[in-house]
């Protein structure tokens, strides 16, 4: 789609001052804002306008423009489907409107006193095992609560906060800027309408004070590290008597000794000697429920997986438990004393009397070496 020009976007001359073009934008803006106007048309239409906007007034894009067209700003402009998400990056359109469009819709009414506190997070190490099977746990969280003195409202007992006069109680006021009336948060109460003239000594007008407390959390069966579980109200209290935040608490499982957990299978390393390898035999293994038996046949590779089914973790979202996962690992022998060095010696000469293959790995991997090294040099 080609793109219309800027200036006839914004319904101005190609002399207009920046003024001008503010002006133009703001009208056309009022009409096309996606809070105004939700169907799709003025969404585009928005977008059209902000990007026109954007480059008339950034001077030495106007030039770029001016000279080259659409070619000249082309990649720098923050419109063409960059959303409203991606528009605050140049500031127009708040240094402009102000509060206006806040809220949602029309003017913005005073900002309530009453405001719902901050959610909190705690976080929380576990063990695997706490993990995987779920427990009870105490925690201990600072936490700013309503002030038990005034109620929370700030104000001394027997005192009450005063309508604000700089505002008549709107949080708002409104300046005459040139051809502009621009509304601003009320310097003097700060937006809030109302001021403290007597506050209250134990929580200094902030209607809060810190505490600690004591929780109980019940830790369910299966959780990993990155859940959180939610303790509805439990956050900071709200101001002004404002619904309380809440708190997750974020769970991190800590290392463990023998398993590492991936989704929810259970993954251990089991060492062996070279003989029980050889020869087969029985290993206990370790799971989060005690001990199992797993059987090693003759003839296993370093490497290879056992995998026990249903002895992973159950996820707390639900479903199957997952496997534990035993890789064997062959352990090479240390601290040989003479006679067992002669044994393994006489072992390997016994071992090249038979041309019988005892290692297919090392004679395939030998004869690749071999193969390598002749076409290397042919
Ligand atoms: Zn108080
Ligand atoms: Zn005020």
């Amino acid at each position: 789609m080609a793109k219309r020009d800027y200036y006839e976007v914004l319904g101005v001359s190609r002399n207009a001052s920046e003024a001008e073009i503010k002006k133009a934008y703001r009208k056309l803006a009022m009409k096309y804002h996606p809070d105004r106007n939700p169907d799709q048309d003025s969404a585009a239409k928005f977008q059209e306008i902000s990007e026109a906007y954007e480059v008339l007034t950034d001077e030495q894009k106007r030039a770029a423009y001016d000279q080259f067209g659409h070619a000249g700003v082309e990649g720098q402009a923050a419109g063409g489907g960059a959303g409203f998400g991606g528009f605050g990056g140049f500031g127009g359109f708040e240094d402009i409107f102000g509060d206006i469009f806040g809220g949602g819709g029309g003017g913005r009414s005073r900002q309530s006193r009453a405001q719902r506190g901050a959610d909190l997070r705690y976080n929380l190490d576990l063990t695997l095992e706490e993990a995987v099977h779920g427990t009870n746990k105490n925690i201990r969280i600072p936490t700013l609560v309503s002030c038990k003195t005034c109620g929370g409202s700030g104000a001394k007992k027997g005192s009450k906060p005063q309508t604000c006069k700089q505002c008549d109680g709107h949080g708002q006021i409104r300046l005459q800027q040139g051809f502009f009336t621009v509304q601003q948060t009320c310097p003097v109460c700060h937006g809030e309408g109302s001021i403290i003239t007597d506050p209250c000594s134990d929580c200094h007008g902030q209607g809060r004070t810190q505490e600690y407390k004591t929780l109980s959390v019940k830790i369910p069966a299966g959780v990993d590290t990155g859940d959180r579980i939610r303790l509805a109200g439990e956050g900071e209290a709200g101001t002004q008597g404002g619904p309380a935040g809440d708190l997750y608490v974020q769970v991190n499982v800590k290392e463990h000794a023998i398993f590492t957990r991936e989704a929810n299978d259970l993954h251990c390393e089991v060492p062996i000697s070279f003989v029980m390898a050889a020869l087969g035999g029985e290993v206990e293994v370790p799971t989060l429920d005690g001990r199992v038996k797993i059987k090693i046949p003759a003839e296993t590779q370093s490497g290879k997986l056992f995998r026990l089914r249903g002895k992973g973790v159950k996820s707390v979202r639900g479903g199957h438990a997952g496997d534990l996962l035993c890789q064997i690992m062959v352990e090479t022998p240390v601290n040989l004393t003479a006679k067992q060095k002669d044994l393994l010696q006489q072992f390997e000469k016994e071992l090249a009397s038979d041309n019988i293959d005892h290692g297919p790995k090392t004679s395939s991997w030998f004869d690749s070496v071999k193969r390598f090294f002749t076409q290397a040099s042919s």
